[in-house]
């Protein structure tokens, strides 16, 4: 404005003021408008000013948003008594205008408490409604605007409610570092945490990272010792500062772990295609070495299943298996080949020696022929005839045996070839053929899977219950460290000896690998099969397993399932695995039916 006081541009300015404001150009509202651009003493009545006053108070209170206030205001100024008379009743009713309507909001609630969002279950709902309750439930009019930003938040589909403290520090938290809550608020907040829930806090941080995190990153070295001195800084934390480090590093901690953990998943998902491609290329080139052909069909089942730590286990066991069979019959091949080249080597020598003795008797022959063609006398001759005739003798000897020696060597060396191609035939099978187990004499998988086969067809054929056990050698592990693995070795055997002697000649034993053994128990309901297991268990603690003179109780724990029709052996033996987890769970040295 040019200049205030002057009255000409007061009435411009008024003029603008009320084109600007839309407010019809009336006596009145010129005049209110031109006072208030002169700054002179307002027209106001004493009531409206009085309404004023009580409007700035409402205010001044947190009773009324200060927008409610202005445009009362304008109202006021306006005379727009019923613009006004609507404006106050909203401030009464509810501080930002509307009436609170808590019939409409708590019927919204229930629908979007039971409505399905994404991203939001009904954990992350339950804990936002006690957010809101813990910190609004003493105000009804705070907690109906919350309660309607809630729900409205949900409806929208949005996790975080805008307005709500707890979960902005929660949206804040993934941004950058962890806020933690004022500490002035901390003793008084129904909601926070006291000094002693934040040391048990604390307690739990450093327990989770010693008990449940070090253990598992130990081929990690750098990172174990972290997680180490990150525990024993959460134990220590006091105050705010050193917790807001803690959750600094914390959450750098688990960002290197996570790349840690991609790399070695990357290095281990390479080593896989690379060993793949050496299988694949190793079939091709030994395309005519039936043994070798047939472990690496082996190999080739196996790392051809999603790779877990039982996958390699099994992979180890049946490698133990064939290279034990192998190591035995290589050795009988090699002694079969041994004989085989002794025997060509003599032959060699003998026919060397005839050769040389063949070729001593033509030099005599020419030598006698010569000295008788010199002869003079017949005594001369007849002596010469006589020496001839024992040398031929003594020759033909010679001969003789010689041609016996070779005979039987030939039949020995042809003995020995059909030796060689019988052992190589064996080898050539001996990965696939394998069923046994070399260390107990229960059968491998191999042999338990064929033996389910047939058993199955039996049961489907006869009608006739099949129940399938698995059990497990309990605190195995100690007595390897114990005693030694020999003495584990010799318990397997003792156990495998103890159940055969209980079971029926018709059941089936056999060692699914370690010290977990499968038993298939043909016209057995599994409650008879529970009780068969549970004499396995009382015969065991009569025939202690000796070590060493001294007596050891080995026990297990053992699941047993009731086949059904159809079922394929690995679904049965999971759920008989269930119970037997279960039965490890309950204690151990102890016999469950699968319960599924
Ligand atoms: P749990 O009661 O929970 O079954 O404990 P555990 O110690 O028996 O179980 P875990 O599976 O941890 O250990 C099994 C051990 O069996 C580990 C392995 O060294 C040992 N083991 C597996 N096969 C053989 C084997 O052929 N001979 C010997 N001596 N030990 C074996
Ligand atoms: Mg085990
Ligand atoms: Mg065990």
């Amino acid at each position: 404005m040019a200049n205030p006081a002057n009255p000409i541009d007061l009435a411009r300015e008024t003029i603008k003021t009320l084109t600007t404001r839309r407010l019809p150009p009336t006596p009145d509202n010129y005049r209110l408008i031109y006072d208030e651009i002169a700054g002179v003493a307002s027209h106001f009545s004493d009531e409206a000013r009085l309404l004023r006053k009580v409007l700035h108070l409402l205010v001044e209170g947190g009773h009324a948003k200060p927008a409610v206030l202005k445009a009362a205001e304008k109202n006021l100024a306006a005379r727009d008594w019923k613009a006004l008379e609507e404006e106050l009743a909203a401030v009464l009713g509810a501080k930002d205008g509307e009436p609170a309507d808590w019939g409409n909001l708590v019927r919204e609630l229930v629908r979007q408490w039971e409505r399905k969002q994404s991203g939001l279950n009904m954990p992350k709902k339950q804990a936002a409604l006690e957010r809101v309750l813990i910190n609004f439930g003493s105000d009804a009019a705070a907690l109906y605007d919350k309660l309607k930003a809630l729900v409205q938040a949900w409806a929208d589909n949005r996790a975080s409610p805008v307005g709500v403290p707890v979960a902005e520090e929660e949206e804040l938290a993934t941004e950058g570092e962890t806020p933690l809550p004022p500490a002035e608020a901390a003793p008084s907040s129904p909601g926070a945490a006291s000094a002693e829930d934040l040391g048990l806090l604390r307690e739990i941080v450093a327990q989770s990272l010693l008990m449940g995190v070090v253990p598992r990153i130990s081929q990690f070295r750098d990172l174990s010792e972290e997680a180490t001195h990150l525990a024993e800084a959460a134990k220590a934390a006091q105050d705010e500062v050193a917790l807001r480090a803690l959750s600094k590093n914390l959450k750098q901690f688990w960002i290197k772990l996570a790349l840690r953990n991609e790399t070695d998943a990357e290095v281990l998902a390479g080593l896989m295609r690379l060993l793949r491609l050496l299988v694949d290329n190793m079939g091709e080139l030994m395309a005519d070495d039936q043994w070798l052909h047939g472990q690496v069909e082996v190999v080739r089942d196996i790392i051809s299943q999603p790779l877990n730590l039982r996958v390699i286990y099994d992979a180890e066991q049946s490698f133990k298996e064939v290279l034990y069979k192998q190591g035995v019959l290589r050795q009988s091949l090699q002694e079969a080949k041994e004989t085989l080249k002794t025997m060509v080597a003599s032959f060699i020598d003998r026919l060397g020696e005839m050769t040389t003795s063949t070729d001593d008797y033509h030099k005599k022959i020419e030598k006698y022929a010569d000295d008788i063609g010199k002869a003079n006398d017949i005594t001369q001759i007849n002596r010469l005839l006589a020496d001839l005739m024992t040398d031929t003798k003594g020759i033909q000897l010679d001969i003789q045996r010689s041609r016996d020696e070779l005979v039987e060597t030939r039949r020995r060396v042809e003995e020995a070839e059909a030796k060689v191609r019988e052992l190589e035939a064996e080898l050539d099978e001996v990965s696939a053929m394998v069923k046994q187990d070399h260390l107990t004499g229960a059968l491998n998988r191999r042999g338990m899977t064929d033996a389910f086969e047939q058993e199955k067809a039996r049961a489907e054929r006869t009608q006739a219950p099949l129940s399938v056990a698995i059990m497990d050698v309990d605190h195995f592990k100690r007595l390897n460290d114990t005693y030694g693995h020999d003495a584990g070795d010799n318990a397997l055997i003792h156990l495998v000896n103890v159940v055969k002697d209980v079971i029926r000649p018709t059941d089936v034993l056999a060692r699914f690998g370690g010290e977990e053994f499968v038993l298939l128990l043909p016209s057995t309901e599994v409650e008879d099969g529970v009780h068969v297991m549970v004499r396995v268990q009382r015969e065991l603690t009569k025939r202690f397993f000796l070590h060493d003179n001294q007596r050891i109780l080995i026990t297990f724990s053992c699941g047993v399932a009731r086949w059904r029709e159809g079922e394929a052996a690995d679904d049965v033996i999971a759920r008989a695995d269930k119970a037997l987890y279960l039965a490890k769970e309950s204690g151990r040295n102890r016999v469950l039916a699968a319960t599924e």
